[in-house]
């Protein structure tokens, strides 16, 4: 049987849209917008003023505390604003405006050959590389655990629908992808790797397979199943372990790294570049062209909408996965480290009806990967009981939305966790 965790959906996967596609390069315009918070911490303080030159790969940011990550230039060209404009969840961010020269010259990092852990580890930070799987957490803080780690595992599962970044990186960059795993090894100081992979994707695991010279990475073939991504679920469905209540992978001796990040960081060691790409899909039924592109970070959504076309059936955008992305109202918003993929949705792919009285039926919570109760903490939360929506180990939720994807009364079921963590936090009680 191919492993998996407990719980979770079946999605309909909709990867046929892009992933026989390979990457092409998107033609950046007049102007980039990089904002100073692309990660998860406190944002990076500007570095330049209007009027400075940069080029592609100049500081423009520096990280504020260990809990934040450089920034630096997609393009060069010259600053023309630092101005707050809106980032994709609508609050007001400080952004870098960059008037592109097109001439592209580059200030990149030394490339480093055969480097130490000290090399990885100051070039990670320097690069601005965090977490591109989804949680933009600074990169440098997982590879400083506090705890003794006895392996790495690689996220290859790509459990989000419609996304083939992952995928197509597996493809199309394996040895790159080989090489940044064992940079993150020299940097952990760990020998053991798992890699894990959905069943869904048979080329990439042959790919690797095929090409890894490292006796020690061992290639496991995962379950296609929403969230086999998730940390917790990966490490359950390879290991068994289960990471406890409120705690970290590594308190198992667990450090979980997604591939882009893996990429990006053979991308900022050996060829000096820091973080000034994303590779992207685009697609749903509403884009014209679906594809995967890799895009300067800093481009206007509106500019990739405008290069690819958009249908007129088009009623929903989500930026991520349709799973745990974010909702747009308008196009205005820039691609970030994090924005894996732009999707356009067209009605027949979503579910927009309103909600009715929840019928206890216990779909939600046999989906739910966390063993939670969310029709509880949905009760407790439409009854302002914040001690209740405690009780239910709202916490413990990781945002997934299986709940709500199964959910016949279509309850925003995500959407009371949240709020339940927010009043949580808000009223300061102690986690249950
Ligand atoms: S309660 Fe949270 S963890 Fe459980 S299914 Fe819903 S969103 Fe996912
Ligand atoms: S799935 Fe929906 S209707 Fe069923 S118990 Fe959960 S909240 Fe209620």
């Amino acid at each position: 049987m191919i492993p998996t965790f407990r719980h979770g959906v079946k999605t309909k996967g909709r990867k046929e849209y892009t992933e026989n596609m390979p990457f092409e390069e998107y033609p950046v315009g007049d102007f980039v917008y990089i904002p100073l918070l692309q990660h998860i911490g406190k944002p990076a303080t500007p570095l330049v003023i209007v009027g400075d030159k940069v080029k592609c790969g100049t500081k423009i940011g520096e990280a504020d505390g260990f809990i934040s990550a450089n920034v630096h230039s997609s393009v060069s060209g010259e600053v023309t604003g630092i101005v707050d404009l809106p980032c994709a969840t609508g609050l007001p961010t400080t952004h870098i405006v960059i008037k592109n020269d097109y001439k592209y010259e580059e200030d990149f990092l030394s490339p480093i050959q055969n480097p130490t852990k000290d090399e990885v580890l100051e070039r990670c930070k320097e690069a601005g590389i965090v977490g591109m799987g989804g949680a933009t957490f600074p990169t440098i803080v997982k590879l400083m655990p506090k705890t003794p780690i006895k392996a790495l595992i690689i996220n290859g599962c790509e459990c989000e629908p419609y996304i083939t970044v992952d995928y197509r990186l597996m493809l199309e960059k394996a040895a790159e992808v080989l090489s940044g795993i064992d940079l993150v090894k020299r940097a952990l100081g760990v020998n053991k790797v798992y890699f894990g992979i959905e069943s869904n994707k048979p080329e990439a695991i042959i790919k690797l397979r095929d090409i890894s010279t490292d006796d020690e990475i061992e290639f496991c073939e995962l379950k296609t199943k929403y969230p086999q991504g998730g940390e917790k679920q990966l490490i359950s469905a390879i290991t068994k372990e289960k990471v406890p209540k409120g705690g970290l992978p590594s308190d198992l001796g667990y450090v979980v790294f997604n591939v882009s990040t893996v990429y990006a960081l053979y991308e900022a060691v050996y060829l000096g570049q820091p973080l000034i790409y994303r590779h992207m899909t685009v697609s749903g039924n509403g884009v014209k062209r679906a594809a995967n592109l890799r895009v300067r970070i800093g481009v206007q959504l509106s500019d990739i909408v405008e290069y690819l076309g958009i249908e007129e059936n088009v009623v929903k955008v989500v930026l991520g996965g349709p799973m745990m992305g974010v909702s747009l109202h308008n196009f205005k918003s820039t691609i970030t480290k994090g924005s894996s993929s732009l999707l356009l949705l067209a009605e027949k792919e979503i579910r927009e009806i309103e909600p009715t009285p929840c019928i206890n039926c216990g779909r939600c919570a046999k989906a739910c990967p966390m063993f939670l109760m969310p029709m509880v903490t949905d009760r407790a939360i439409l009854h302002g009981d914040i001690e209740g929506a405690n009780n239910s180990y709202a916490m413990s939720c990781i945002e997934c939305g299986c709940c709500a994807y199964v959910c016949p009364a279509r309850r925003p079921l995500v959407q009371s966790q949240r709020l339940a963590k927010k009043l949580i936090r808000k009223n300061k009680l102690t986690p249950a």
